[in-house]
């Protein structure tokens, strides 16, 4: 998949390869090289320039890993716009079953777009992998060759279509499809509505009754990928007129150019949820904006390498402070850090992980004094409401010093008090757990 785009963008971040350090020059040529591989794979114009973009603000203002190249960082910064531009962290991929049975879900799109087949891949997948009780109609009262078609795909995958009952309208048999699921106790009504070769009024018109008519959970536009920037300009126009929840992009396994995949999100704002990937009934893929974007720039390895880069990054950092802590130099300013820390994963930080002897972490819980997150935000306010050289040095707090603190920080000075007493355990215990990591088990058998 995505052959072509892929091996451009591989050209172009191999003349990056292996430079000790980029200059502004090395990056701006690479990125128009970026820009004209996205043209060529046919992603729209303002896409593209959004995205070169994107990559450029975000690698001037990141800091340089020590053990991956400039270009290897590069990849990975094009690697997660990549991702955004695909809708990661959209969190809109799955579909929402949570409304009472029955519920409907409407197929919309273009004759040949593959409706049909996604429509039975779609009903396969959420009787197998959902345990949803399904029932399919076709809607297409003008082609009865449609109709069989999906009563056909309904009996390879082993899902009940409504019984086709010639003269009806699509509105009408819509409620009668709906009508069938109630009796029939079925979770979920899939309706492929017809398609035409291209846009027309009266498809829009009847869509929206059917639409009105049995207020569907989702409605997924289904397009076809290799269609490229028409799919983009298909999916404007069905949007404008009917409130698409989601696409379906279909034939990805044939789309070498991936265009339509990148711009559909930017330029329709409807997040992509399913991909197309064969023609057998099983080849319906959950879209995933990370998968997919690895997929694009075929740099995996790459991308994983500067992701372990970072985190040895963090680590050295985290191991620094590891280090003051064992020498006993645990001050609030450290104790603040820890406690952001906490309050991201919502667990001891990954400081207190380093340290040797972590067998004694639920005592070094029980001495902060079991913070929920309400207590830890207070614990922090207090000790930004102290000056420096208060935080690096905490016996220095005296009375007044508690008062106009506790004023600071909106608490009472009881608690600046029991968060001084905290830290103070939990500094002496740092100590402890220091030398014991150092002289090992003969120094604390000589206490
Ligand atoms: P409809 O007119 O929109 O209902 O389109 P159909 O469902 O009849 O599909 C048209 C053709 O596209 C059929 O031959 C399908 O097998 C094929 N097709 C549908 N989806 C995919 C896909 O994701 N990949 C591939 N390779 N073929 C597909």
């Amino acid at each position: 998949m995505f052959d072509t785009l892929s091996d451009r963008l591989s050209g172009v971040f191999e003349k990056l390869r292996g430079r000790g350090a980029l200059t502004e020059k090395d990056v701006s040529e690479a990125l128009r090289e970026v820009r004209v591989a996205l043209l060529e794979a046919d992603v729209a114009l303002p896409v593209a320039r959004d995205f070169v973009g994107k990559v450029k603000e975000r690698a001037i203002g990141q800091e340089v890993l020590r053990s991956v190249t400039p270009g290897q960082q590069v990849v990975k910064i094009v690697h997660d716009v990549l991702v955004d531009t695909l809708g990661g962290g959209d969190n809109a991929h799955e579909l929402d079953l949570t409304k009472a049975p029955p519920s409907a879900i409407l197929m919309v799109g273009l004759q040949g777009s593959g409706k049909t087949t996604t429509s039975a891949k779609l009903a396969k997948r959420l009787k197998e992998k959902d345990r949803k009780r399904v029932l399919m109609a076709s809607l297409d009262t003008r082609r009865p060759a449609a109709m069989e078609q999906l009563k056909v795909l309904g009996e390879q995958a082993d899902v009940p279509t409504l019984p086709i009952v010639p003269g009806q309208s699509a509105v009408q048999i819509a409620g009668r499809a709906m009508e069938a699921a109630r009796l029939g106790g079925h979770d979920i009504v899939i309706l492929d509505t017809a398609g035409r070769l291209s846009i027309d009024e009266e498809l829009m018109a009847e869509v929206k009754q059917i639409h009105t008519k049995t207020s569907p959970v989702e409605t997924l536009l289904v397009l076809d990928s290799l269609t490229g920037q028409d799919a983009v300009q298909t999916a404007e126009r069905f949007k404008a007129r009917v409130p698409v929840s989601g696409v379906v992009l279909t034939r990805l396994d044939g789309d070498g150019r991936g265009g339509a995949a990148l711009s559909m999100r930017s330029v329709t704002g409807a997040p992509i949820k399913f991909a197309g990937v064969g023609e057998k009934l099983d080849a319906l893929d959950v879209f995933d904006p990370e998968r997919m974007a690895g997929r694009i720039l075929g740099m995996g390895d790459i991308v994983s390498l500067v992701e372990k880069a970072s985190q040895d990054f963090d680590e050295a950092k985290a191991k620094q402070t590891a280090q003051k802590l064992a020498k006993g130099e645990f001050d609030l300013d450290d104790l603040r850090e820890q406690l952001a820390q906490m309050r991201k994963m919502g667990g001891m930080g990954t400081i207190l992980g380093l340290m040797p002897g972590m067998g004694k972490i639920k005592d070094a819980e029980s001495a902060a004094g079991g913070f929920d997150d309400g207590e830890i935000k207070r614990q922090e306010a207090i000790i930004s409401s102290m000056t420096k050289k208060e935080r690096r040095k905490p016996d220095l707090m005296n009375a007044s010093r508690k008062r106009r603190v506790a004023k600071g920080a909106g608490v009472q000075v009881q608690d600046v008090n029991k968060l001084l007493k905290a830290h103070r355990g939990m500094a002496d215990m740092m100590k402890k757990m220091g030398k014991g990591g150092k002289r090992g088990m003969a120094g604390q058998m000589a206490k």
